[in-house]
Formats: C-alpha cells, sequence, structure tokens
C-alpha cells in the first residue's frame, strides 16, 4: 500500500490507502493505536452528540465535572421549543463519590432536577468513572422513574468500552426504550420519521418542509429539533428515513425488528443525494399516493432554478481546486465528493473517524484514483497528506480546524458546531458560497509554503522558503 511517501505507525497502515490500488481493501472500526492520538471522540461523547438534541428530556451526565464541560452545549442544535438540552448537567463526581460511590448522589440529583425542571424524560449517561467504580445506573434510573412517571434512561456510555461508534449503538438502546411506548392514534398512512439529522443551523427544518410539501406528516424528529413524545410514539410512521451512516442505523434495525417499520438510508448533502432523498422516499409511497412523486419533482425544479446558474458560475472560479474531507461518519463524504465535483474540485484526500467496511468500498467506487483514503486518522498523519496533497481546502470539524489554519489551507466546518446550514438545496448553495470565499481568499498569499507558488516571477517568491 502506498501512503505517498508520508510515514505512518506501522500499525496503521492498513488504515490507509490509495484508491485504485488493485486488491487493496482497509481495514477499520477498530480501537483507536495507544499513542496515536486520534481524532476521535469517546464513547460518551458519540452517545451524547446523538441525544442531546432531544430538547424537553434533561440530560444529567453521571461523572466527574470534565466529562460534562466537554460536551457542553455540543451539537449547537436548535429547537423551536424548549431548550432544556442545552443545559449541561452533572452530578460532578468526586474523590468521595470515587471511594464511597456515586448512586446516592445521582439519585438525589435525578429527583431535584425533575422536580425543578420538569422534563417530558430523563437521560443519565455513564462515564468513565462511573463504570469503573460500577455504578448500577440502570438501578437507580428504574427506581426514579417509578417515583416521577416519566422515562428515565441509563444510557451505557463509559468511555472507555469501545469507539464514537459505541456511543451511537449506546444512545441508539437508549431510543429504542423509548420507542413503542406512546400512542399512534391519528398518525397517516403517508408518514415519516426523520432519523439521523441533528438540527444545526436550522437544518431539520428545511428537510422537514420539503417532505411536508410532499404531503407527508412527520411523526417523530430522531433526534434534532426532537421531542421525547413524538419518539414515543415514532413507531407508528410508515418509513424511517436515515441520514447518516451511523449514528442512528442500529435505531432504524431495531424499529424493523421490533415495529416493523421500513427504512430508507438518504444523504441531504448535495445536489444529486438531495434530490434522491426526496424521489426514494417519495417511490416508497408511490402505491399509496401517486402524487407525492410529482410534488417531489415540483420541489427540486423549483429549488434548481436558481441555484444552477449560480453553481456553474461558482465552477468557472474554483475549476481545478482541490480539497480534503475529514469528516466524523464517512456517509457525509461520499456527499462531499460529489458536491466538490459539480464545483469542479477534486477531492485528493477523504477519510473519517467512524467508517465501516462497507463505507469504505463505497468512497473507493465514488473518488477518483489516486485519492488516499484513510481510517481514524491522527494530526500529525492528517498534516503530512495534506502538505504532500497541497489541498486548497479541507473539509471538517472542530479538531481538523486547527490543522488546516497552521498549515495555511482554506477551511469549511462540516460539523457539530456550524452555524451555517449545509443541508439541502439552501445548504448548497451555502456550502459553495463558502468553499468559494474560503478558497479565493487573498490571505493565503501570504502564507509561507504558498508564497512560492502564489507570487511566481515576483519579488516575494524569492524572499520566503517552504518551512
Ligand atoms: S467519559 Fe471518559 S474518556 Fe469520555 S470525557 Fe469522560 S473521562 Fe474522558
Amino acid at each position: 500500500m502506498g501512503t505517498g511517501g508520508i510515514s505512518v505507525f506501522a500499525e496503521r497502515k492498513n488504515q490507509i490507502l490509495v484508491a485504485g490500488t488493485a486488491g487493496e481493501t482497509i481495514q477499520c472500526d477498530r480501537p483507536s493505536l495507544a499513542g496515536a492520538v486520534s481524532q476521535r471522540a469517546c464513547v460518551f461523547c458519540g452517545a451524547r452528540v446523538v441525544l442531546y438534541p432531544i430538547a424537553d428530556a434533561l440530560h444529567l451526565v453521571h461523572g466527574p465535572i470534565g466529562c460534562a464541560a466537554y460536551t457542553w452545549d455540543i451539537r449547537g442544535a436548535l429547537s423551536s421549543g424548549p431548550e432544556l438540552h442545552r443545559q449541561s448537567f452533572s452530578t460532578d463526581m468526586r474523590e468521595r463519590e470515587v471511594i464511597f460511590g456515586g448512586e446516592k448522589k445521582l439519585e438525589q440529583s435525578l429527583l431535584e432536577l425533575i422536580e425543578k425542571y420538569q422534563p417530558k424524560g430523563a437521560f443519565v449517561y455513564s462515564t468513565c468513572v462511573a463504570g469503573v467504580i460500577g455504578d448500577d445506573i440502570d438501578g437507580i434510573c428504574r427506581k426514579v422513574e417509578k417515583v416521577v412517571g416519566i422515562p428515565v434512561i441509563a444510557v451505557q456510555s463509559e468511555g472507555f468500552k469501545g469507539n464514537k461508534r459505541a456511543g451511537y449503538s449506546a444512545a441508539c438502546k437508549a431510543l429504542d426504550r423509548l420507542v413503542g411506548t406512546g400512542d399512534t392514534t391519528g398518525i397517516s398512512p403517508l408518514s415519516i420519521n426523520i432519523l439521523g439529522d441533528f438540527n444545526l443551523a436550522g437544518e431539520i427544518w428545511l428537510i422537514r418542509s420539503y417532505y411536508e410539501k410532499m404531503g407527508l406528516q412527520v411523526v417523530a424528529n430522531v433526534t434534532g429539533d426532537g421531542r421525547i413524545d413524538d419518539i414515543r410514539r415514532s413507531h407508528g410512521a410508515a418509513l424511517n428515513v436515515v441520514q447518516c451512516s451511523g449514528a442512528t442505523m442500529e435505531l432504524a434495525r431495531y424499529m424493523k425488528e421490533q415495529h416493523n417499520v421500513p427504512f430508507l438510508r438518504v444523504s441531504y448533502f448535495g445536489i444529486e443525494d438531495m434530490a434522491e432523498s426526496l424521489y426514494s422516499v417519495a417511490r416508497h409511497f408511490q402505491d399509496v399516493d401517486w402524487k407525492v412523486m410529482e410534488r417531489a419533482r415540483q420541489i427540486v425544479s423549483q429549488e434548481l432554478k436558481d441555484l444552477v446558474p449560480e453553481m456553474k458560475a461558482l465552477k468557472k472560479r474554483l475549476q481545478g481546486k482541490t480539497a480534503a474531507v475529514y469528516v466524523g461518519g464517512a456517509f457525509k463524504a461520499f456527499s462531499l465528493i460529489k458536491a466538490f465535483r459539480h464545483l469542479g474540485m477534486r477531492v485528493t484526500l477523504v477519510g473519517s473517524q467512524t467508517g465501516t467496511e462497507e463505507d469504505y468500498r463505497e468512497i473507493q467506487q465514488v473518488c477518483d484514483p489516486g485519492t488516499v483514503i484513510v481510517d481514524d486518522a491522527n494530526p500529525l498523519e492528517l498534516g503530512a497528506f495534506l502538505k504532500d496533497n497541497d489541498v486548497d481546502i479541507l473539509v471538517g470539524g472542530v479538531k481538523e480546524r486547527p490543522i488546516a489554519y497552521k498549515l495555511g489551507l482554506g477551511f469549511c466546518d462540516h460539523n457539530h458546531e456550524r452555524k451555517l446550514a449545509l443541508e439541502g438545496f439552501l445548504g448548497m448553495r451555502n456550502f459553495a458560497r463558502e468553499v468559494a470565499a474560503t478558497v479565493e481568499s487573498p490571505v493565503w498569499k501570504f502564507v509561507p509554503r504558498r508564497i512560492g507558488r502564489t507570487t511566481a516571477g515576483t519579488a516575494l517568491s524569492t524572499e520566503r522558503k517552504e518551512p
């Protein structure tokens, strides 16, 4: 396997490959290499990002204060109503609880918080310390649930017990305890649940509006702008529409097995994937109401009327530029590769924190030969590949941003913290404008490693050398 001359840990060599290399497969979905300083978050963080957007739930972190502080308001997920999710409650375990146990403090905290905030449900997250000392979080939750009369659910998310993907699994198990406990009266046969969208920058409102214009009833948002009571009755919907490769797929599978709700996998990023998401949902309902497809087509053609000319203009400016993509879930990477093609740009590096074998097989098929594909990278590897490929922009999250800026590259935030909607047709327009503004920013002319390239033939070109 070629790593383009970049030195990587011997144990990680089979987690990197170059697209187009015959017979090569990538190893993934395994624990991060000790000492490699993975970009991944812990299991607890994985669970927290999935459940956090449920806005009328109490989210209590049972652990030392650092776990709660580290994930405070982590998604920036917006709510159209209550905002209890934005509070970061913690049992603040200290030496006393570590020695004598934290169950008593957990029970008291739960009773006090539920009385004060009157949530519709509560999630209690287990962390490393709670797991190591062996607190029976599930036992305490069940005990409190009987007293308070709302669902109180333990999330078994001890940080050490796997990678971020195990956190998604813990979150889906917690959600599974809610689904099927509500009344499904009045749910239309033309109904869906939206899974795997977290309402960053109000995106679920946009996506929901497309589905509602198609004549579909949205029963539950899981979990962006989510509500406990909606999720409890979500088993009454006719279809689960699941975005993202990992976060809520396990819940969709549980719902298929236990409640016979079929699911479709979609992506709301980029023109083709957004349009295909609407068409695939419309195809599902075609036998119930053929007009659903007609309405989907109308939405797409209306949205593309202004978008396509603008994309063409931006493509002229960005033609030939290069991009790198390093994201949490691999499913987003497929859409980003296609979105960059619309802008005339080539993705030369693509990677994810939690991709599966199936995800990477699809990435290999969709990207150009020679593209470096990397699983569970670390800052040094990413930095080396970015320098080697001399990309114009990196798309990633908060942990990748400093890598890009230190190297003097453009950066586009495509993660929890972003404040700009990037989903849907509107999102594609926002994304294209942001990429153009970043790539074409004059600031990059003054970055040492670029200075020779951008000022060739001028006095500046001899002043600084590649560091
Ligand atoms: S759960 Fe463990 S790994 Fe995660 S933030 Fe807390 S102490 Fe750190």
